[in-house]
């Protein structure tokens, strides 16, 4: 057992089992031990590969994505653009750059990155060491400076804990982690939850997505009330369904989530119709989800991608061409381009927004 296991294992011990969603938040962010505390996860040499690491057209058209959301929203100053769980920091230098180009944006753009890792904020702090603009850091969304802003969240949702609840001949029970000779393994809590009355088969899965509804009510609310607009783009499923997706992924292999916490990461897949519920209770206006084939394509990855190709190496050109297929790929139901997909939030009867428009015949 690692010192994480050996830590949870006296939590168990002495509590007795934990949520799901207890386990996933001490794997990921136990202050010492968690996951995205100690390491840095990104890359060809580390456990995954997110699509701003795959190719910088990625972060250079949600830049300009930006820039545009925020003249359609009445370009209010100062032009605050806010990223959630910002890895590495490469999605936003890579959209930094190409907004320089949207004069009246750049001009008056204040940055604010939510982070709760100390590690991966000196890693985005080193990456954005040379804008000009202004870039502060926030543990919380709920810590986030006043006013409307555009608010990106790419492959942020997917790694907030979830609940789980079983299935039983009595009832849904919450779905535990406890010590099974000296190993971890789920069980499931011997009260019933009261208030879930969806039907199912008895030793049927249910995952919840507590704290992304929280965090969604919060900026759906905060949009209502102040303006802006949020960018979901994450993998995931565009219909609430039973089942769970709870993955465990290290160095780019899947691996048992119960086995060595805080050293693989621990995701989800995103419901995103528990978001839009989410986002419109709160009072918002959705718009998508769409794939993130179909958006990137609107809003000229193509293109870009062409631009790139015109003044490269042939290797070079090879690259770009691997990568634009990989991110906007919906051949198979696992291509990026097929299995992610990108949900924007808005105040209510907002125009439409670029990549979200209808298109004849899709
Ligand atoms: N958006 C990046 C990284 C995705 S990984 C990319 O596309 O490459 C998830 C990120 O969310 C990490 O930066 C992680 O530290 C951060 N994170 C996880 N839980 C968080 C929370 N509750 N609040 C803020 N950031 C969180």
């Amino acid at each position: 057992m690692n010192k994480l296991a050996q830590e949870i294992a006296s939590i168990i011990a002495q509590d007795g089992p934990i949520s799901v969603e207890r386990y996933m938040s001490l794997c990921l962010s136990h202050p010492t031990l968690g996951y995205y505390m100690t390491r840095d996860p990104f890359g060809a040499d580390g456990d995954f590969i997110t699509s701003p690491e795959i190719s910088q057209m990625f972060g250079e058209l949600v830049g300009l994505w930006s820039a545009e959301a925020w003249a359609s929203s009445g370009s209010p100053t100062p032009a605050r653009l806010v990223e959630l769980g910002p890895g590495r920091g490469v999605l936003m230098a890579d959209a930094l750059r190409a907004a320089r180009v949207a004069g009246s944006f750049y001009a008056t753009l204040e940055v604010t990155m939510v982070e709760t890792s100390e590690k991966l904020v000196e890693a985005q702090r080193a990456r954005l060491a040379a804008v000009e603009r202004p870039v502060g850091w926030v543990e919380s969304v709920d810590a986030l400076p006043l006013g409307p802003a555009v608010i990106i969240a790419n492959e942020f949702f997917d790694a907030l804990p979830v609940r789980h609840y079983v299935r039983t001949d009595h009832g849904w029970c919450e779905r535990q982690i406890g010590l099974v000779d000296g190993r971890f393994a789920f069980g499931a809590a011997p009260e019933p939850e009261r208030y879930l009355t969806v039907d199912a088969p008895v030793g049927a899965v249910l995952e919840v997505a507590a704290m992304s509804q929280r965090i969604m009510m919060t900026l759906a609310a905060r949009i209502v009330m102040q303006g802006g607009v949020l960018l979901v783009v994450d993998y995931g499923h565009t219909q609430t369904a039973l089942g769970e997706t709870l993955q465990a992924m290290r160095r780019h292999a899947f691996v048992d989530p119960l086995e060595t916490p805080g050293e693989a990461d621990l995701t989800t897949h995103v419901d995103f119709a528990g978001l839009v519920r989410a986002a419109r209770a709160a009072g918002a206006q959705t718009h998508g989800p769409v794939m993130q084939g179909r958006f990137l394509r609107q809003i000229g990855i193509e293109r870009r991608a062409e631009a790139l190709m015109r003044n490269a190496a042939p290797e070079q050109r090879e690259a770009v061409a691997s990568s634009l297929a990989r991110l906007t790929s919906e051949d198979k139901p696992t291509d990026m381009g097929r299995l992610f997909k990108a949900l924007a939030v808005t105040r209510k009867s907002s125009a439409p927004l670029p990549g979200f428009i209808e298109e004849a015949g899709a």
